[in-house]
């Protein structure tokens, strides 16, 4: 090995290569971080509206989420629970509704189809492994089946298949003919159920982070200095007996190891040589979400006064599921919310069409005072060419099953990270923390 080789590239400056480098760094390694980015954190981003900080990616700390957690009170920043008082609205059908508690206010044949559907999900999610799924019992049936055709086969109401479309579309950012039940079992088993997914108290949504998630992103990158490279898009890596040549527009690093920490999309843009044929196969098969994550801002939470949560599901609205993200002290009204799956492919690039439809959906199911806002702010990540969608890479049926293990199966030496090859919390920054420790594992091992 050439003397001026580092021991490892970490090419990914998300959560995933920010903890990979952190802990190769704990164990005396030399090591350093590209990232084609202005900035670190990935799919998590600052961003400002009606002069709060705020998120514009990754925001919720989920119940489980222990990592995250201790890497928020390491960092000083206090988590803050979801805003959850009042009512909720439930809009499906043609008709809304308020509601409290976790049965939505549809119809009891409704409610008896999602409770079998939620009842046969967690006794089908068994079956899977959260962290070998295609080693399940008929994985390859599962994994031929879509999400949309057992849908069918299980719910017999509409008003129950568009509901269990909302969620699915507010979990994954997919359409339900677009993923497999084994992929969908999947990452139930990986994040606990379908209920813990789509809940705020004591599920996925329970938290935020004072201050912001991506000042987490900058917490984990501080220490790196100058061994952090940004605006470096990778190009290309070659391999040899010697280790790799990691080719970025910032130049060329010589290292033993690398550590891809990316979406499979992603890494697949990047020339490697060699990778194995069922890697490379994968980051084909492994398309990214698609979501618009869009805020709104009011002079006060209006919506409070009327004894409202702030949280809105709407079959018809462009943005939902919908939550109240004002600051602790209410001195200003946000309103956060998404606009995914199919829907935001129809309003990417289209920001101003999309503001007003948005400002619309909330007037609509708000009321009047709703049509004043003073701030909004949006980001379409299926624009963003460093992430080409979110919230994450969703395999395509029949991919999982065959080409699962080679999301983590190093090829020479190049490992894989990033949070789709987590082996629990996959999708979540929980995710992608694991991912990169799991890597920098690896390369510990390798370098031993
Ligand atoms: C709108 C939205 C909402 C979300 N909400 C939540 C939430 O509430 N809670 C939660 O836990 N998770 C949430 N997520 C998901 C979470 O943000 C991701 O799971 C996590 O941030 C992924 O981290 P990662 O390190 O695996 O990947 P990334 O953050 O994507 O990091 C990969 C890095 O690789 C870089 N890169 C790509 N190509 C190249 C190249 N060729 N050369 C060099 N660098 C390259 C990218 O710039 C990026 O910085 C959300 C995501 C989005 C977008």
């Amino acid at each position: 090995m050439k003397e001026s080789a580092l021991d490892a590239v970490v090419v990914g400056a998300g959560f995933a290569g920010l903890a990979a480098a952190r802990r190769l760094r704990e164990a005396g390694k030399r090591v350093q971080v590209v990232d084609a980015r202005e900035r670190v954190g990935g799919r998590v981003m600052r961003g400002s509206l009606a002069g709060q900080t705020i998120d514009l990616g990754g925001q919720w700390v989920g119940v489980g989420h222990d990592r995250l957690t201790a890497l928020a009170k390491e960092a000083g920043r206090a988590l803050k629970p979801q805003y959850v008082e009042g009512d909720k609205l439930l809009a499906i059908g043609g008709r809304q509704k308020r509601y409290r508690g976790l049965i939505p206010p549809v119809s009891p044949g409704a409610i008896a189809g999602m409770g079998w559907v939620l009842w046969r999900l967690r006794r089908l999610q068994q079956r899977v492994p959260g962290d070998a799924p295609w080693q399940a019992a008929q994985a390859e049936a599962l994994d031929a089946c879509t999400l949309a055709q057992w849908r069918d086969r299980n719910l017999p109401t509409a008003d129950g298949r568009a509901l269990f479309d909302i969620a699915t579309r507010a979990v994954l950012c997919v359409e339900a003919d677009q993923i497999s039940m084994l992929a969908f079992l999947h990452y139930l088993a990986a994040n606990g159920d379908f209920e813990t997914l789509t809940s705020t108290v004591q599920g996925a949504q329970a938290a935020t982070v004072e201050g912001g998630m991506h000042a987490l992103a900058s917490h984990l990158a501080e220490p790196l200095g100058a061994d952090l490279r940004l605006n470096a898009p990778v190009t290309a890596i070659a391999q040899d007996s010697d280790g790799v040549a990691v080719h970025s527009t910032d130049g060329t690093l010589r290292a033993r190891r690398a550590i891809v920490a990316m979406a499979p999309a992603l890494a697949g843009r990047i020339a490697m040589a060699p990778v194995s044929a069922a890697r490379e196969q994968l980051a084909q098969r492994m398309p990214m979400g698609s979501v618009i994550k869009c805020q709104v801002a009011y002079a006060q939470p209006f919506w409070r006064a009327q004894g409202l949560s702030g949280e809105l599901v709407s079959q018809s609205a462009v943005f939902s599921p919908v939550f109240d993200n004002s600051p602790a002290d209410g001195s200003v009204g946000l309103l956060v919310g998404f606009i995914d799956g199919a829907e935001a492919v129809q309003w990417s690039g289209r920001p101003e069409a999309r503001k007003r439809a948005v400002i619309d959906s909330l007037v609509a199911h708000f009321g009047a005072q709703a049509a004043q806002p003073i701030d909004y702010v949006d980001q379409d990540w299926i624009a963003d060419p460093w992430s080409r969608g979110c919230y994450t890479g969703v395999p395509t049926p029949g991919t999982l099953s065959r080409l699962g293990p080679a999301l983590r199966e190093p090829c020479d030496a190049i490992h894989w990270a990033g949070t789709e090859t987590a082996e629990a919390w996959c999708g979540y920054i929980e995710g992608a923390l694991l991912s990169g420790e799991r890597a920098a594992g690896e390369v510990l091992e390798a370098l031993a």
